[in-house]
C-alpha cells in the first residue's frame, strides 16, 4: 500500500487567498447590488509593455519555421537572456555575477520551494515574520518545521524573526543559530526594506556561522531610495553564503506568462560539496523552466524601449501607492510601506484582529484587503493593501475609506 507524504496533511487547511475568496464571493451574493475593490491579490493588472509583446510574437514566428524552431531549452535558459540579466542586473550594479551562474526558471515561487530540496531535513530555518507564506509552507511539506501550535500560529522548530514596527519591519540577528535564512526585501507584506549597511550585518552573520541566506528579490524593481540595495550581491562576501531568487512577475508583468531566475555562485559551497553543481541536478531540468518564447521576452525587458515601457509601469503602481498610503495617513491610520515597494502595511484601528478588520472593511464600505495573520503571527492586528488595482480604483477605495 503506497504511503502519503505525511508533512502535507500538517499544513493548516485553508490557504489564505482561497478563505478570503469564500468571504467575498457570500459578501457579493448577499449583496448582488453593491460594487466590490479589490486591493488584495499581489497580481499585477497593466498588461505586457509593447517591447515585450512584440518580441513574443517574434518569438512565437521563428517556432512555425524549421530553420528556427527551438525545442528542449539549454539546462541553465537560454544564454541571450542570462547574459541580459548578468550584465543588467549585477554587472551594472558592480556585482561580481556570472551568466552561468545564473538559472532560468518559471518564476520565483516554485524555485523558492524547490531550492530546499537540496539542504538536509536537518537544517534549522529562520523566517522573517510576517512574510511570503511560501518559505514556511514548503519547509513544512519538506518535513522541516517540526508541529504546528494553532493557539500561538507557530511551527516549533522555525525561529521566526519578528518585523515589527519596534525594530522598522526589519528582522533582527536571531539569538538561536539557523542554517537557512529567509530574507525577503523589499518585504511582502510590509514594504519595508533594509539598508545596504543592514544587509552586509546579515552577509558577515551568515559567513560568521555557516548559513545560507535565501534572498528573495522580487519586488528589487520597485526601490526608490539610493541606499536601499536591489541584490544581496551589493555586499561583500555574499558569493560564499547566499542563492538569489528573481521574479519577472512584479517588475514586468510575467505573472500570466511566467519567468524568474535563480542566483547560485560557485563560490558558494558546503564543505567541497558545490551547491551551483547540486542545482544543476534540480528536477525538471530542460523541462521545467521557462519557454524559448517567454526566455525572448524576458529579454526584451532588458531592451531600450522594453526598460522605458517597464520604468512607467512600475512608477503608475507606485502612484497607486502613494495615493493609497497618504489618504490613509489623511483618514488618520498608522501606515508604512508604499515607499520602496507595492504594498501598504496598515495597523488595523481600535485593536481589531487582521479577520476583523477584514470584514469590517468588505462589509461596510466594499473594500477587500489580506489579512496581515495571513503572513505570519507577528501580522496579526495588520493589514495589507497593494498597489496593482487602478489608479480609478485606488482613489475610489480611499474616498469609501475616508468615509467609515
Ligand atoms: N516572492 C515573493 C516575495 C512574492 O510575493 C511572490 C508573489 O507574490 C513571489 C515570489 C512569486 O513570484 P513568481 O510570480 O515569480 O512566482
Amino acid at each position: 500500500m503506497f504511503k502519503v507524504n505525511d508533512n502535507y496533511l500538517k499544513l493548516p487547511g485553508s490557504y489564505l487567498f482561497s478563505t478570503i475568496g469564500k468571504k467575498v464571493a457570500a459578501y457579493q451574493a448577499a449583496n448582488p447590488e453593491k460594487s466590490i475593490i479589490r486591493l488584495g491579490i499581489g497580481d499585477v493588472t497593466q498588461p505586457l509593455a509593447p517591447a515585450i509583446i512584440g518580441s513574443l510574437h517574434h518569438a512565437v514566428d521563428e517556432m512555425a519555421d524549421a530553420a528556427t524552431f527551438h525545442g528542449y531549452a539549454p539546462d541553465l535558459g537560454y544564454e541571450f537572456l542570462r547574459s541580459a540579466i548578468a550584465r543588467n542586473d549585477y554587472a551594472n550594479r558592480g556585482c561580481d555575477i556570472s551568466a552561468d551562474e545564473i538559472f532560468i526558471s518559471d518564476g520565483a515561487k516554485s524555485d523558492s520551494g524547490n531550492i530546499q530540496e537540496i539542504f538536509s531535513v536537518d537544517n534549522k530555518v529562520a523566517v522573517c515574520d510576517p512574510v511570503y507564506p511560501v518559505y514556511v509552507d514548503t519547509n513544512v511539506m519538506a518535513g522541516r518545521t517540526g508541529t504546528y501550535d494553532p493557539k500561538t500560529e507557530r511551527w516549533s522548530d522555525v525561529i521566526y524573526m519578528p518585523c515589527l514596527a519596534e525594530n522598522n519591519f526589519a528582522p533582527e540577528l536571531p539569538k538561536e543559530t539557523p542554517d537557512m535564512i529567509y530574507l525577503c526585501f523589499p518585504n511582502n507584506p510590509t514594504g519595508s526594506t533594509i539598508t545596504k549597511d543592514q544587509l552586509q550585518e546579515w552577509v558577515d552573520y551568515a559567513n560568521r556561522v555557516g548559513a545560507v541566506i535565501i534572498y528573495d528579490a522580487a519586488y528589487e524593481a520597485y526601490i526608490s531610495e539610493e541606499n536601499v540595495p536591489h541584490t544581496i550581491f551589493e555586499c561583500q562576501g555574499a558569493r560564499t553564503c547566499a542563492i538569489e531568487l528573481k521574479s519577472f512577475s512584479k517588475n514586468a508583468g510575467f505573472t500570466g506568462i511566467r519567468l524568474g531566475c535563480t542566483v547560485i555562485p560557485k563560490d558558494l559551497k558546503c564543505g567541497d560539496v558545490s551547491l551551483h553543481a547540486l542545482w544543476a541536478r534540480r528536477h525538471g531540468t530542460k523541462y521545467n523552466g521557462a519557454p524559448y518564447i517567454i526566455q525572448r521576452a524576458g529579454e526584451a525587458v532588458y531592451s531600450d524601449a522594453g526598460k522605458a515601457q517597464l520604468r512607467e509601469q512600475v512608477a503608475y503602481y507606485m502612484n497607486n501607492a502613494k495615493t493609497i498610503l497618504n489618504g490613509l495617513r489623511e483618514a488618520g491610520y498608522t501606515v508604512s510601506g508604499g515607499v520602496n515597494a507595492p504594498y501598504i502595511w496598515l495597523k488595523t484601528p481600535d485593536k481589531m484582529t487582521s479577520w476583523e478588520f477584514f470584514d469590517y472593511l468588505l462589509e461596510n464600505v466594499g473594500v477587500v484587503g489580506t489579512p496581515g495573520s495571513g503572513f505570519g503571527p507577528s501580522g496579526e492586528g495588520y493589514f495589507r493593501l497593494t498597489a496593482f488595482g487602478s489608479y480609478e480604483n485606488s482613489v475610489a477605495a480611499l474616498e469609501r475609506i475616508k468615509k467609515l
